[in-house]
């Protein structure tokens, strides 16, 4: 590794993705953080010659369910150590036909429908609202994920809308068809809110590779655990493969305003 380069770009695993094999020269860190301990030790290494920092966001073996996770330690400590880019990996589910079991989708907006996660760093007395509305997830970013993916022939879908339900259990269906009628959303997971708002919160740019697994209730299709972990496996493996080229291509000059639009933010 190099001399204590520090991690620029961060990347937060999500079921299936928990060890940092794709890093070479991997060191362990335990960082702590003013909001208690991040979901695992943040792994540092390099692609090919990038410092990155990885994250596994339910921790190794799983052991943090959706609505247990630590985000603002998870996010606070990535930031405390250096990332200004945050690339996140996560299984979803699907509410198109087109979005199949197996695709990649690169969402650009989403809805929250969590109901009791810390949303913020700013509790008071400081109060910020940022803005997250026109671009949630940073341009520049899902742009080189979205061409990378093309070059090496991944099926992904350029955009959808994510909706973050709370979980641990699965909507029904008649939640379902709403997520997918009457709010015209496109994939579901657990995860998003609010790792999303907290890394904009600290000006840190965020993409999401989101991995379809199955559709959800609305199609009625009954699918077993195993066809779900053989998916969730060939999904890891093709985002390993992608993160391994993408990375070296993220710039260090932000050609976005991930960071910029905090300055609106503050009262
Ligand atoms: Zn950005």
């Amino acid at each position: 590794m190099s001399k204590e380069r520090k991690p620029y770009i961060g990347v937060i695993g999500g079921s299936g993705l928990y060890d940092p094999e794709i890093l070479g020269s991997v060191k362990e860190v335990t960082v702590h953080t003013p909001y208690g301990a991040p979901s695992d030790n943040i792994f540092i290494g390099e692609i090919k010659g990038v410092t990155v920092a990885f994250l596994p966001r339910h921790g190794r073996g799983h052991k943090y369910p959706p609505h247990r996770i630590n985000y603002r330690a998870n996010i606070w400590a990535l930031h405390s150590l250096g990332v200004k880019r945050i690339i996140a990996v996560s299984a979803v589910g699907s509410l198109r036909e087109d979005y199949e079991p197996g695709d990649f989708v690169l969402p650009d907006q989403f809805v929250d429908m969590t109901k009791n996660r810390s949303y913020t760093f700013y509790d008071g007395p400081k109060v910020a609202h940022i803005q997250i509305g026109l671009e949630p997830f940073c341009p520049e970013l899902r742009k080189i994920v979205l061409d990378t993916a093309r070059e090496h022939n991944i099926k992904i879908h350029d955009g959808g809308c994510y909706i973050c339900i709370e979980g641990p259990r699965f909507s029904t269906k008649a939640e379902s068809r709403i997520w997918k009628d009457v709010f015209k959303c496109d994939i579901i997971g657990m995860t998003l809110i609010p790792e999303i708002n907290l890394a904009r919160e600290l000006g840190i740019c965020y993409s999401l590779i989101a991995m379809v697994t199955d559709y959800d209730i609305w199609a009625e299709r009954v699918v077993t655990a195993e066809e779900v972990v053989k998916v969730m496996k060939e999904n890891v493996e093709k985002a390993k493969k992608l993160l391994y080229s993408v990375i070296p291509k993220v710039p260090e000059t932000k050609g976005c305003k991930c960071e910029e639009i905090l300055k609106t933010a503050f009262l």
